[in-house]
């Protein structure tokens, strides 16, 4: 197939916005498209070479096209630079400089989209040494042979410029019209996209056998299944509602509410042993995860299945749940071991998509919540809790509720647990692969109430650091003062926010207070590594302070049997070596700012905010 036929298709697209319109030249275009070649195309109009999944970049940077460019027309580099910033457009620039020298030469052979295809694809596949240099040589190959429109294309192509507009929604429905005869047909093709997250192989279906070969689409192993997203609730009233819970006070079906965690969201395939972890965007990102591909076989209680999950950071010392970013670090490319332990994660399940040889997509929530909590197998989390509790795997804490008070109450107890709000699911609710919809409601409390103020707390103990904090003080705990008492109640643990210097510094000024006891004045349920002497105070800064199970602070003064603890706390780097322990924050001041909070927030809720 001639490229010229592509890139006529390419130019007609980028002049239009309309969707109509642009339907209408995808459906041409199709038309005119030998079937060995349509998964090409179809990648190509959407900017792609592969499926998301599989990973293949192209990654030409401008100044290798450059240098392409130049050895093609003999133009200067300065030359097509120049002209790159007049038009604003690299692949413009290159087809003026290719079209100045077209003119004096002969085009020899037409190029054809099977050869730019090749071409683009080989050079995604080359790494190493020389592969800048073949880079430019392959490109350059291209556009000796290019017309000067063609030439604009590949270079579009190639630095990921090609900006058509079209959504996968429009390409559906111009393949639905182009091999069904109808673009009515298009949710067939949205089943067979959903489940395979590959338009390449769904175009190809379609095209060999229609609506029948796109009904032959089923969920397997290490075909990502595109996500099921969730829609917005402002408060628990409006959730109530959408859910379709209690209405007018009167008391409707019961719901699901989930902790919603704050991490990456993970699609774990695993058949034969063997396991592939993806992004919600489906990028493979098992080796982001060695950790996790090395215990799933283990912790599962089915051969094949598809599982989806939250991944989140923790602090190892506590199994406390660490903010989003702690869970970026892993984004590299190097060094992932020192990665994986410097950030331990945990992996909660909340869904089960696929086990054994059954699609569960159209079985309800309930039933696939049953589902997966038969089959993961909880894990004590070996080399990370150290007998604190801390789950490597777990199922998302699920209960049922079916009014706005249930669900205040299940929002208060998953923001105490360190997450970031609730997951309402309609029990009856099949999984919709790839669309957003209101069986699934997302409910967060709003972190406008951040504390405006830092605190100034007593280090009253310490754990140890694993990995580059190894030998000093990883994690303090930290109190606050009781003036009533004379005690310092814990109020949370403390491990970002340090430098390294920090981290020495603290090791200087709190080793002298280590204490083969704790002092009787520390009010903590923790089990610290070294209790120190209460007399070092630092200042910390938190998103908000939550109820909590564990911590001291403020005990029953808020809610019987609960204390209260610091969110997300970060150490500023200061030490108020002038302050005295018993200078500190005191337990009042925790309560009055996390009654300070509250009125924020019900002030927002009530739009007066
Ligand atoms: P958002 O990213 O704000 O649209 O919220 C949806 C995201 O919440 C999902 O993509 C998941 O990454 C995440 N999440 C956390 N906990 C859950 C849960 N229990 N069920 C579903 N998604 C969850």
């Amino acid at each position: 197939m001639r490229f010229s036929v592509l890139s006529e298709s390419l130019s007609g697209m980028e002049a239009t916005a309309k969707r109509l319109d642009l339907t209408g030249i995808l459906v041409d275009l199709f038309g005119k498209t030998p079937p060995g070649v349509l998964p090409a195309i179809v990648y190509l109009i959407q900017g792609k070479l592969r499926p998301e999944f599989e990973g293949v970049e192209l990654g030409v940077a401008e100044k290798l096209a450059v240098r392409a460019i130049a050895k093609s027309s003999g133009a200067s580099a300065s030359k097509i630079e120049e002209a790159y910033r007049d038009g604003g457009d690299l692949g413009l620039a290159a087809a003026a400089v290719l079209g100045r020298k077209a003119q004096t030469t002969f085009v020899a052979e037409p190029i054809t989209v099977e050869r730019v295809y090749e071409t683009l694809m080989r050079i995604a596949r080359l790494e190493g040494q020389r592969s800048q240099d073949m880079k430019v040589k392959h490109i350059s190959s291209l556009l000796n042979d290019a017309s000067p429109q063609e030439a604009a294309y590949v270079l579009k192509l190639l630095l990921g410029t090609l900006r058509l507009g079209v959504a996968e929604n429009t390409v559906m429905d111009a393949l639905a019209a182009a091999f069904t005869g109808d673009k009515g047909n298009r949710p067939a093709l949205e089943r067979a996209y959903s489940v395979s997250s590959d338009l390449g192989s769904v175009a190809a279906a379609a095209a060999a056998g229609g609506l029948g070969a796109l009904a032959e689409f089923r969920v397997s192993a290490f075909s990502p299944v595109r996500p099921m997203l969730a829609e917005r609730a402002r408060d628990a009233a409006e959730s109530v509602a959408k859910m379709g819970g209690a209405a007018e006070g009167g008391r409707g079906g019961e719901f699901a509410a989930e902790f919603k965690l704050d991490g990456e969201r993970v699609q774990v395939h695993v058949s034969g042993g063997r396991v592939q972890v993806f992004s919600r965007r489906l990028e493979n990102i098992t080796p982001q995860y060695p950790d996790i591909v090395e215990r799933i076989p283990g912790l599962l209680g089915a051969d094949e299945a598809i599982l989806e999950a939250e991944a989140v950071a923790v602090n190892a010392d506590t199994g406390e749940f660490l903010p989003f970013q702690e869970l970026m670090h892993r984004r590299r490319k190097h060094n992932v071991d020192r990665a994986v332990s410097q950030y331990p994660v945990t992996i909660n399940f909340f869904d089960v998509l696929y086990a054994d040889g059954r699609s569960m997509l159209d079985e309800p929530y309930s039933e696939r919540r049953r589902l997966l909590e038969e089959i993961v197998r909880r894990d004590g989390g070996e080399g990370g809790g150290r007998g604190t509790g801390l789950e490597f795997a777990a199922c998302v804490p699920m209960s049922m509720v079916g009014d706005a008070g249930g669900v205040e109450d299940a929002l208060e107890n998953s923001i105490s647990a360190g997450c970031e709000g609730l997951m309402l699911k309609a029990p009856g609710a099949p999984y919709q692969a790839g669309s957003r919809g209101s069986h699934w409601l997302k409910l967060k409390r709003e972190y406008r109430n951040e504390l405006g103020d830092s605190l100034d707390l007593v280090v009253v103990g310490a754990f140890f650091g694993r990995g580059r904090r190894a030998g000093k003080y990883g994690t303090l705990l930290l109190a606050t003062y009781d003036d009533t008492r004379d005690a310092f109640p814990s109020v949370c643990k403390v491990g970002t926010g340090f430098t390294d210097e920090d981290l020495d510094q603290m090791y200087q000024l709190l080793s002298p207070r280590v204490t083969r006891r704790k002092n009787p004045r520390i009010d903590s349920q923790m089990e610290a590594d070294v209790w120190f002497e209460p007399e070092l105070v630092v200042e910390v800064v938190a998103s908000e302070i939550t109820l909590s199970p564990v911590h001291r602070a403020a005990m029953g003064a808020v809610r019987r049997g609960a204390g209260l603890a610091l969110r997300f706390p970060k150490f500023t780097g200061r030490t108020r070596q002038e302050k005295s322990a018993e200078g500190a924050s005191t337990d009042e001041e925790v309560v009055a700012l996390y009654r300070g909070q509250r009125k924020v927030a019900a002030e927002d809720a009530a739009g007066r905010g």
